[in-house]
């Protein structure tokens, strides 16, 4: 009888759901899948960035192999969404309009080629015309996007997962190879623990956001000039709104500023269409601050050998678009241990 064999994904984020459920479509008949984290989805803590993000679908046009590697995942990701979304209502992704004003768009934006290649999958998707942008913006669209509450849709992937026969462990790593030790059998190890384990180019980019209670029925972001945002995104299933935001490379700083909030909710009262009974107040349910896990160059997916038939599966290093990448991410995760052996190489049906 062959022997049975543990497959060990490390991370309960969006990356290690994503690419749990995608492993498990493909698991050969004596495979199992085991998930190991230290925080789960109903846990809170600034290191584990999913349940903070906003989430929504914002392309970001560019023609460096790394923007053109992530407009593919999140173009597949945007259409896996959007079975998703109508398929299983619970899962907490809504589609709605999105709105973007650029105070200073970049050359990317400006090129007629790059915009299509970065917009045009996405649904109802156009150009403003300038009389459509409001006074100081330069640049302007509109399109169908998705919202997702992020720790329904995390709590959804884990629901999921055991139900399709997977396991849980909380634990916290010391070592990444530690991971082979937690299961009999472990041949492989998926590291989606989001900053990888001492890697010199894994940084973090902070971000602090508030949610209100007061409701939105668009997403819309407005990119200034030097380079900060206002943005606000309904939470699906009555989640509130999020209004951001901020990124902040290498700030450590878990404590949410008085200041910060202060401009952002300033922003948002001038600029995004609250409903009149409001009357430019904000009910705010809490401040935000989270980490987004970052890398230079972008994530690594890669599978690295850690002894004799032994592998890790690299797939960390999101940074700010991990909910955009995710399903992308997941598929050419699983992609890749096909191809490598680590699975066999069939992939079944989807959702
Ligand atoms: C304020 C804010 C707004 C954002 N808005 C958006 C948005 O609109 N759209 C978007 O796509 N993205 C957004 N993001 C980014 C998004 O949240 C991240 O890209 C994403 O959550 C990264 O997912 P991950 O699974 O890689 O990492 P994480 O969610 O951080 O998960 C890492 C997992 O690994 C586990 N882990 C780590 N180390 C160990 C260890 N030693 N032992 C055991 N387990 C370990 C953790 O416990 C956790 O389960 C935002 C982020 C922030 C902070």
């Amino acid at each position: 009888m062959p022997e049975s064999e543990v497959i060990v994904v490390i991370g309960a984020g969006v990356i290690g759901l994503s690419t749990a459920l995608s492993i498990q479509q493909t698991l050969g008949s004596t495979q199992s899948v085991l998930l190991v984290a230290r925080d789960f989805p109903s846990d809170t803590s600034v290191n584990y960035a999913s349940p903070w993000a906003g989430a929504h679908y914002r392309p970001v046009p560019g023609s460096s192999p790394q923007m053109l590697r992530e407009a593919n995942q999140a173009q597949r990701t945007y259409n896996y969404l959007k079975q998703v979304a109508a398929a299983e209502p619970a899962a907490g992704i809504t589609f709605v309009q999105g709105v973007e004003h650029l105070e200073a768009p970049p050359p990317e934006y400006l090129d007629s080629q790059s915009v299509r290649n970065a917009y045009s999958h996405l649904d109802e998707f156009r150009s403003l015309a300038s009389e459509e942008i409001p006074v100081g913006m330069r640049w302007g669209a509109e399109y169908g996007t998705y919202v997702i509450n992020p720790p329904v849709y995390c709590a959804y992937m884990l629901r999921k997962f055991i139900l399709k026969g997977g396991s849980t462990k909380k634990y916290v790593l010391e070592n990444i190879n530690e991971a082979f030790t937690l299961a009999g059998n472990v041949k492989t190890v998926v590291n989606c623990s989001g900053t990888g384990f001492e890697d010199p180019k894994s940084f973090i980019i902070r971000g602090q956001t508030c949610l209100v209670r007061n409701p939105v029925s668009a997403t819309i972001t407005r990119q200034y000039a030097d380079g900060t945002w206002s943005f606000c995104i309904p939470r699906p299933l009555d989640g509130g709104t999020i209004i951001g935001g901020t990124r902040q490379p290498h700030d450590w700083d878990p404590n949410p500023s008085p200041e910060i909030r202060a401009r952002l909710l300033t922003n948002a009262a001038k600029w995004f269409p609250f409903t009149p009974d409001s009357g430019g107040q904000f009910d705010v349910i809490r401040d935000i601050v989270g980490r987004r896990p970052a890398r230079e160059g972008g994530m690594r997916i890669e599978v690295e050998q850690a002894g004799p038939g032994k592998n890790i599966v690299h797939a960390y290093g999101a940074g700010g678009r991990g909910f955009e990448l995710s399903r992308g991410v997941a598929e050419d995760v699983t992609a890749l241990m096909c191809e490598t052996g680590l699975l066999p190489a069939q992939v079944k049906a989807a959702l």
